[in-house]
């Protein structure tokens, strides 16, 4: 049997830990001997409100159990609150997983300037003042583990969500270069696409499905990201739902090349567009590198046909 993977003596900030995906994180953190601080705004899914409830209830289901918790009410706007909050009960803070969301669904004709800037105030400002709040800690322990939250919105697009999706893929960038500065640290980042059920989601999927989407399952891998073990796998973007996870990455065709000089014409472009778009070929790139061969190697071609 496998070991059990253990939390003890550190300390978890769980954003939007009053429900769905958040709550259970929390619970389970508190349940492998983590310290948790269950931070939660408590408002609409539509970011409107503000209630201390959601927090407390997790908090008093943690601390019924023997279990370490203390709230936050504070937005992730405020991140620095947050994870003061975790210095002052803890003393210390290991493990941060920027979780808190809100949806402001509209098509893009009828998008307000209020549904556009509240997407990018709390996804990606929330993830931003949390991560720089900790950031100082991490650095300074030589040891931090953080995870963003994306969507398939992000990656993939969804009518009606422009806001939301373009708030979701910036956690993608945001998490990669996360990754590449807290190398040097110890401190691993990566960024989850979930699918689960929760009042995000019961109101556009079946409940057939929705029972098979318990957010109980996506645990397991955000434990295996975040737990010291994990040393090497981060700036990864990982899809995970109803026991399913895989890791993503970028595909490119293997590309069209021209001579840059008076004959790169649109005419030469759109003579063998099929090989822009040609992926029988592919190369992952993993950096801005990888392109730059291209770059080298199309400077060395002769006149391109017109
Ligand atoms: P949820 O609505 O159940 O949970 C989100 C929690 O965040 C709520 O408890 C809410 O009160 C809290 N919150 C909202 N704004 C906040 C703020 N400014 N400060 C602090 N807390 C705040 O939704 P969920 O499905 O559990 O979503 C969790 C995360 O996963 C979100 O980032 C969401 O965008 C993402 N996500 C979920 C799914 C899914 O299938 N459920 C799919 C893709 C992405």
């Amino acid at each position: 049997m496998a070991e059990q993977l253990r939390f003890d003596g550190q300390v978890v900030v769980v954003t939007g830990a009053g429900g769905g995906l958040g709550k259970v994180y929390a619970l389970f953190f508190a349940s492998r001997g983590a310290s948790v601080v269950v931070n939660d705004l408590g408002g609409s899914f539509k970011g409107e409100g503000n209630d201390t409830k959601a927090a407390d209830v997790v908090v008093n289901e943690i601390k019924k159990a023997g279990g370490k918790a203390v709230a936050n009410y504070d937005s992730v706007e405020n991140g620095e609150r947050i994870i003061e909050t975790a210095i002052k009960a803890f003393g210390r803070i290991d493990i941060l997983l920027n979780n808190a969301g809100i949806l402001r669904d509209v098509s893009f004709k009828n998008m307000t300037d209020q549904d556009w800037d509240l997407i990018n105030k709390v996804h990606i400002k929330g993830a931003y003042k949390c991560a720089h709040a900790a950031w100082p800690h991490f650095r300074k322990q030589k040891f931090g583990r953080v995870i963003n939250t994306a969507s398939a919105a992000g990656l993939f697009g969804n009518f009606g969500q422009t806001n939301y999706s373009a708030a979701k893929l910036a956690m993608v960038g945001f998490t990669e270069t996360l990754a590449k500065e807290g190398a040097k640290y110890n401190i691993i980042c990566n960024v989850i696409a979930p699918i689960a059920a929760s009042r995000m989601t019961e109101t556009v999927m079946p409940p057939d499905v929705l029972e098979n989407l318990r957010p109980d399952w996506v645990v397991p891998l955000v434990a295996v990201l975040v737990h010291k073990s994990n040393t090497s796998e981060t700036g990864g973007i990982f899809e995970v739902g109803a026991g399913a996870m895989a890791k993503l990455r970028w595909e490119r065709s293997s590309g069209l090349l021209l001579k840059a000089d008076d004959s790169y014409t649109p005419g030469a472009v759109l003579k063998k567009w099929d090989k822009v778009v040609d992926f029988s070929n592919p190369q992952y790139p993993t950096g801005p590198n990888d392109f730059m061969t291209l770059l080298e190697e199309s400077m060395k071609m002769g006149p391109n046909e017109q």
